[in-house]
């Protein structure tokens, strides 16, 4: 998801005591890197019974996800500094080793050495690994020495989805009300939440 090349890993949190990352790049890409981030597919059922427990018991068993991934945010904080965040050289990461050396990186608040392979939720890391796996049998050379891993990037869609009916993209629950886009839960990125966008207008231009 999302190659950012010449572009920046940016500080991209909404709470004081998270750390969420995301990368972008301006108009002239000329930074000396390239960014990507990985996704990693969380399904409901890998939501641990701790947060599906909190979301019960606050009367909000839907929001289970979203105190799942505050969770983790909140765990790249601990194991960063400040809003220094955690990283791990990719090759460390799938060796399950220490990195004693980071190289230098675009996110300008700086790095702290980190275990990622140890604290990050273990289905998501254990997801990861086989995915750089796969992607170096595909693109050799892809694990690389030099590859620098950067927690957290846990925005790029959200947790939770707003339900609409599949054929008029209108709400089931409150009439005239069009969910759409990223926030939505129908989209996660630029031009899918631009693509979903239209076709919810187009449903809500017919329905007059
Ligand atoms: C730093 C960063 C880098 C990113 N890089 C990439 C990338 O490289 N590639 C990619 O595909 N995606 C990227 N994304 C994700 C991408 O920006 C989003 O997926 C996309 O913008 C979602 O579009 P949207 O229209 O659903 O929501 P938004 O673009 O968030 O639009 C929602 C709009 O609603 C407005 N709004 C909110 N509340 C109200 C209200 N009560 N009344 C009126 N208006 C309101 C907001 O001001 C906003 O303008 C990045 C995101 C960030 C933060």
């Amino acid at each position: 998801f999302c190659m950012c090349p010449g572009g920046f890993v940016v500080p991209s949190q909404t709470e004081e005591d998270s750390i969420v990352v995301n990368g972008m790049s301006a108009s002239g890409r000329n930074s000396n890197w390239s960014n990507a981030a990985f996704v990693v597919e969380t399904r409901p059922e890998d939501i641990p019974e701790e947060f599906l427990k909190k979301a019960e018991e606050e009367g909000c068993s839907a929001l289970a996800g979203l105190f799942f991934r505050h969770h983790i945010e909140k765990e790249t904080k601990r194991a960063g500094n400040g809003q220094k965040a955690p990283a791990q050289m990719m090759r460390d990461f799938l060796d399950g080793k220490d990195s004693e050396k980071l190289v230098p990186s675009s996110y300008t608040p700086g790095l702290v050495p980190s275990r990622l392979d140890l604290w990050l939720p273990e289905q998501i890391s254990g997801r990861l690994s086989q995915g750089f796996l796969d992607f170096e049998k595909n693109m050799k050379g892809f694990i690389s020495r030099e590859a620098l891993m950067i927690a957290s990037e846990t925005r790029t869609s959200t947790p939770v989805r707003i339900l609409r009916d599949e054929r008029t993209y209108e709400s089931p629950f409150l009439s005239g009300l069009f969910p759409c886009g990223e926030g939505s839960g129908y989209a996660g990125g630029i031009v899918s939440s631009a693509m979903d966008g239209e076709k919810a207008c187009r449903a809500a231009a017919e329905r007059r």
